[in-house]
């Protein structure tokens, strides 16, 4: 999921631009069930980004091992800087995926993956009095 900021990284301090999930992602695989929106604000040194997603992860139920599709849905706001800034500053491992590219180009993909992850159900069920996998 790219968004080309460079017209945005022009703009001063408090600039805005919303994006659609759908609009930013739909020509990419895998993404059909990713869902809500991205907002971009400038800041003095970069960009924060603003999103509140929706989608949907396949999950295997934890007593009966069934494959299933749960829903999550999160918000997260992280600042993300031009690959020019952090080249003068100490590299912290932290900003690696938070980065702008030379050609202005700011990929989410690595953040909302990191994301989903952090938001999966920590015991998925199939249904809430799932029995478990029946001996027959
Ligand atoms: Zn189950």
């Amino acid at each position: 999921m790219q968004i080309n900021v460079g017209q945005l990284l022009k703009e001063h301090t408090g600039a805005s631009r919303s994006y659609d999930i759908a609009d930013i992602s739909s020509h990419e695989k895998n993404s059909q069930h990713i869902q809500g929106t991205i907002d971009l604000l400038r800041t003095k040194r970069g960009i924060l980004v603003k999103a509140k997603v929706k989608t949907q992860i396949e999950e295997n139920c934890i007593r009966c091992l069934k494959t299933m599709l749960c829903s999550i849905y999160f918000e997260f706001e992280e600042e993300v800087f031009p690959q020019v800034y952090l080249e003068d500053q100490t590299t912290d491992a932290d900003y690696e995926n938070r980065i702008i590219d030379n050609n202005n180009i700011l990929n989410l993909s690595d953040l909302l993956r990191q994301y989903i992850e952090l938001n999966k159900p920590l015991k998925p069920l199939c249904k809430p009095d799932c029995q478990g996998i029946q001996i027959i």
